[in-house]
């Protein structure tokens, strides 16, 4: 991929922009892109440089990931509304071509690596609560506000608030001091000549820390999930961004029929029934249950005799129910997987298992607490997208503004404290 067209070679120290930008260390990668961590010495700040493959079509998905990144920092000036920011950008020129280079805010590690540094657990659901309030409050806005659908949330793409200085630490600047394989697609990054000797070294370290963690993941399956490896997350601020907008579209606007990674699509993207905002709302619904228990809601397979659509469209019918037989059959794609009574052509026994079940039995949830969430979640899971809530409607919602039982503890010892000050 380090050839023309593709990525650029970065090496630690190289100046962007005439010198206003000093390269620090790899990010991450994304299939069109590499990110790096890089000083700015006009703000004498650190910053995320994104620097995209050189080839016409990546420069092309870069400019418009620009107009929308534009557009959501033009509306948000104060900087609240959890989105990434954008800073600035400008071309690079390299042996490879001309990159288009994105500089945004430095974040810290996404939601997929902070699901596996708990090794697929799952986490508190006070936590899970902080992550769906910053992502609701950045959804609200693209929806409400700007009138854009993100079209690719997901985990990997809900990064949290950096709290740690990358000069202190240039190492490992997120929270995780466990370095997994970096995020992106498999053949994507990665060139020796940009590597240098302590990146190797943690990559193998990264490589032992997988296999310990697939290896607990089957055990998890196995449903004797032990907390003798709890990780504590006590004390660390949830704060988070939505980032990358490389296939963001306005609602009024729209450029692909297929959209979303698959774990996270919608059914009627898959049907092809046109769609909207509430796409968003799904790929949030699938993405708050993965935080809660560190599985994905649905990784469809293809199986013997059906595809991954179909298999995907069981699923979503054995934790949801069956869909109305209207909104089944109303899609272009329909006739490929239902018949017309809006059964599916080839999987026809599903076994059901509702979602507040599945909680408690599969991931041992407190009866209360399974209630409670499958309440917030099921709505967001409505196979009509009419039906489900907004952003700002979920933002309202009572298990929103549970109080947890440490607050309420907290709460308890300060009255008891102010009447003994007073007493
Ligand atoms: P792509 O569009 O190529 O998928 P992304 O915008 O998703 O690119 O970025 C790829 C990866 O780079 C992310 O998953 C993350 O690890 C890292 N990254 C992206 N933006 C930032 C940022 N602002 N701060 C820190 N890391 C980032
Ligand atoms: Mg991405």
């Amino acid at each position: 991929s380090y050839r023309k067209g593709g990525y650029h070679a970065v090496r630690i120290g190289d100046p962007f922009s005439g010198g206003r930008y000093i390269a620090q260390r790899k990010l991450g990668w994304g299939q069109f892109s590499t990110v790096w961590l890089a000083y700015d010495t006009l703000s004498s700040s650190y910053v995320a440089l994104k620097i995209q493959k050189s080839a016409q079509q990546f420069a092309q998905a870069a400019l418009h990931e620009i107009e929308f990144l534009s557009a959501a920092a033009d509306g948000d000036l104060q900087n609240t509304k959890c989105v990434v920011r954008l800073i600035d950008h400008f071309k690079h020129a390299g042996p490879n071509g001309q990159h288009l280079c994105m500089v945004l805010e430095f974040l810290g590690d996404s939601l997929l690596r902070l699901i596996r540094y708990n090794r697929y657990k799952g986490l508190k659901m006070d936590k899970v609560r902080e992550i769906c309030r910053c992502v609701l409050t950045g959804l609200d806005y693209l929806h409400r506000e700007l009138g854009m659908i993100h079209s690719d949330l997901k985990p990997e793409n809900i990064l949290l608030c950096s709290t740690i200085d990358p000069a202190k630490d240039p190492v490992r600047s997120g929270l995780t001091p466990l370095l997994e394989k970096p995020e992106g697609n498999a053949n994507g990054g990665g060139g020796s000549s940009t590597m240098n000797l302590i990146e190797k070294k943690l990559k193998r370290r990264a490589k032992r820390a997988v296999a310990k963690i697939s290896e607990r993941r089957v055990s998890m399956v196995g449903g004797e999930a032990s907390s003798k490896t709890d990780r504590s997350l006590d004390g660390i601020d949830m704060r988070c961004k939505v980032v990358d907008f490389g296939n963001a579209c306005w609602a009024d606007k729209q450029f692909a029929e297929e959209i979303q990674t698959r774990q996270y699509r919608a059914p009627e993207v898959i049907l092809k029934s046109g769609y909207s905002f509430s796409v968003d709302m799904w790929s949030f619904g699938c993405t708050a249950f993965e935080l809660v228990t560190g599985d994905m809601l649905f990784a469809p397979k293809e199986g013997n005799g059906y595809g991954e659509d179909e298999d995907h469209l069981a699923l979503m019918m054995e934790l949801l129910g069956k869909m109305p037989r209207k909104i089944a059959i109303g899609g272009a794609k329909s006739k490929d997987y239902f018949d017309r009574h809006g059964d599916l052509k080839r999987i026809r026994r599903l076994k059901y298992w509702p979602l507040d079940r599945l909680l408690v039995d599969k991931y041992k949830l407190p009866e209360a607490e399974a209630k409670e969430f499958a309440e917030f979640l099921s709505p967001i899971l409505e196979f009509a997208p009419e039906k489900r809530p907004t952003a700002q409607q979920c933002l309202e919602h009572p298990w929103m503004n549970v109080v947890s039982s440490q607050n309420k503890a907290d709460n308890v010892e300060s009255q008891m404290r102010n009447l003994h000050i007073k007493g």
